[in-house]
């Protein structure tokens, strides 16, 4: 029987990453008196995409160098028309007086002699990436969210959302390390909780080794389908070419900068406007490759400043790796691979269904970053949108009452953990979620087809009925990476039937159909899913910017 603790909260944050943060900061900002509360699953000092450090906030409409129009019709051809234009405008928007916070908050942006900004062009036009130099970008986010006075509950996982008569009612959450269950009431609950990195198994074989940061494990995706919202763009299957052997970025630094992608007879590719993803990659599987970066060809300086980007800011490691590998830049170049496929609202197109003020379907409920759909968002959009969702979360509980839990549903929500508990089968997790996740290589990654999704669903179905029969789960910990393993299932799922519906091929490898080589001018929108009353996957189609 796993004990049970109580939270009260005004709003509730769960995931404290970089939207996540700055929901915080900015709820405090707003209502000092607020009780705002952050369930995250590992430590808000070091947990996310922003760990690492970050070398630039990729979305920043300067004055005078880029507009928000412009910035909208670039995503718009980069999503190949899939993308509702207001939110991806409102963050362009915000996103200059964004960066100027970040600044005042001791954030480096490197300017040049006159003192401008640099901008880089990573868009098919406008320069709209800002290189930063921010090692420590998330200790300086998570020690501003403690000075703000928020409730920070590290090594909680949120597990399932509590709802009532339609709205958002709290959450049920497992601290990892005691075992406990944690219920909290809350008036408003930001999902902040990033996107499905553990989906495809990395060349490697390594569950970990992904690219995107491996805690994220589509939990968000999962409560909130469970809990009524709508989701979209779950059949965008997103890979990009990475560091073979080593999932660290490379290509927006190292491209933006001069370097040369090459193929394996040594043949540049890419014409004078640069080179796409879609085209690396289908020089992959068109069987020229493997690809390389290279940048024999640039000048010592040029070196030394990726160099000084690639082993500080970026990933330290790197250095090591390459010493390693034999590799100096200015004498080989670095071969390339396809990352695992992911689903991901910030790189990619995939995530909870929100409006412009961060709103999903279920009242009350707000997401942000990568777990919500705003395609090609990247950090602007955790940041931007996760100040939104707190705007508009505080102006919810100011005019509103919390309403009571459902004590059904959290007596539902301790049944899935101690059934799971009392799974005492032979199979290791580690062994259930490699061959889950080697199946979404088999039959959700492009190139797909009819047989194989039907195939993807057919064993999603099985592998959920298996999982507290075969698997064995012993202790907080493995418990909550069997509640992983059964987000991993539902985005399966959801995906898979995305991926039917979409009778076409759209975004080139990223959703590839074998069967419908091209695309459907009638496909030109969302696929929406939502849960059914059975807790079915319904499917409904909607057209770009309708709600
Ligand atoms: C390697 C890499 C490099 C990048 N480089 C750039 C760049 O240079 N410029 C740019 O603009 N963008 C970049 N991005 C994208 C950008 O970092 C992300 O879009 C952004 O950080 C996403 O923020 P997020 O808050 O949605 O997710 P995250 O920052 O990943 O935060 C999610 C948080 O939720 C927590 N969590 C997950 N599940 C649960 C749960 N069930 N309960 C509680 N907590 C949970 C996680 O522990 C994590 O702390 C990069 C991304 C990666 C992966």
């Amino acid at each position: 029987m796993l004990d049970r603790v109580d939270v009260e909260a005004d709003i509730l944050i769960i995931g404290g990453g970089s939207a996540g943060c700055l929901a915080a900061i900015r709820a405090k900002e707003l209502a000092p008196e607020a009780r705002v509360v952050v369930f995250e699953k590992g430590h808000i000092h070091r947990s996310g995409s922003l760990a690492m450090g970050m070398d630039a906030v990729n979305i920043v409409a300067i004055p005078g160098e880029g507009t928000p129009e412009e910035y909208v019709e670039s995503a718009t051809k980069a999503f190949h028309g899939v993308l509702d234009p207001t939110p991806s405008y409102v963050m362009a928007e915000r996103s200059f007086a964004l960066l100027q916070k970040l600044e005042r908050w001791g954030i480096n942006v490197p300017k040049d002699a006159s003192g401008n900004y640099q901008s880089l062009q990573v868009h098919s036009k406008g320069k709209f990436a800002v290189p930063i130099m921010a090692p420590e970008i998330k200790v300086t986010l998570s020690n501003k969210v403690s000075d703000a006075g928020v409730t920070v509950l590290n090594r909680i996982q949120g597990v399932s959302l509590l709802t009532r008569g339609g709205r958002v009612a709290g959450a049920v959450g497992l601290n990892v390390r005691t075992g406990e269950m944690v219920v909290c009431r809350a008036s408003a609950v930001i999902l902040a909780s990033g996107g499905c990195a553990r989906f495809g198994l990395p060349d490697s074989g390594y569950l970990f080794g992904t690219f995107d940061f491996p805690g994220n494990a589509g939990d968000g995706f999962s409560m909130a389908f469970r809990a009524g919202a709508e989701l979209t763009g779950m059949e965008f299957t997103r890979t990009s070419p990475l560091i073979k052997d080593m999932s660290c970025p490379l290509l927006y630094i190292v491209l933006t900068r001069g370097a040369e992608v090459v193929n394996a007879f040594g043949e540049k590719i890419g014409g004078e406007g640069g080179v796409s993803m879609g085209t690396m990659l289908k020089e992959i599987y068109d069987g020229k490759g493997p690809i390389f970066i290279s940048m024999t060809h640039l000048p010592d300086e040029k070196v030394s400043e990726i160099e000084s980007i690639l082993f500080t800011t970026e990933r330290p490691i790197q250095r090591k790796f390459f010493k390693g590998r034999g590799i100096d830049f200015r004498e080989k170049a670095i071969e390339l691979r396809p990352t695992e496929v992911q689903l991901c609202g910030g790189h990619g197109a995939s995530g909870i269904r929100v409006d412009e003020r961060a709103q999903t379907a279920v009242r009350g409920l707000y997401a942000a970053g990568d777990v919500a759909c705003v395609p090609g968002q990247h950090l602007t959009g955790a940041f931007v949108f996760g100040e939104v969702a707190a705007e508009e979360a505080v102006a919810l509980v100011r005019g509103s009452e919390s309403p009571a839990l459902d004590a059904t549903q959290v007596g539902e929500a301790r049944e899935r953990m101690e059934r799971l508990l009392s799974a005492h089968g032979p199979v290791t997790l580690h062994e259930f979620e490699y061959k889950l996740r080697r199946l979404i290589n088999n039959y959700i990654a492009s190139p797909k087809n009819e047989y194989k999704l039907g195939q993807a669903l057919e064993w999603a179905e099985r592998l959920e009925a298996e999982l507290p029969k075969v698997a064995t789960v012993e202790g907080a910990h493995q418990l909550g990476r069997a509640l992983e393993v059964e987000a991993i299932l539902d985005c399966a799922r959801l995906s898979a039937t995305a991926g039917r519906e979409r009778k076409e091929t759209r975004w080139g490898l990223q959703h590839l159909r074998t069967d419908y080589p091209e695309a459907d001018p009638k496909l030109l929108g969302h696929i929406v899913l939502q849960r059914g009353d059975g807790g079915e996957v319904t499917t409904s189609f909607k057209a770009v910017g309708s709600r």
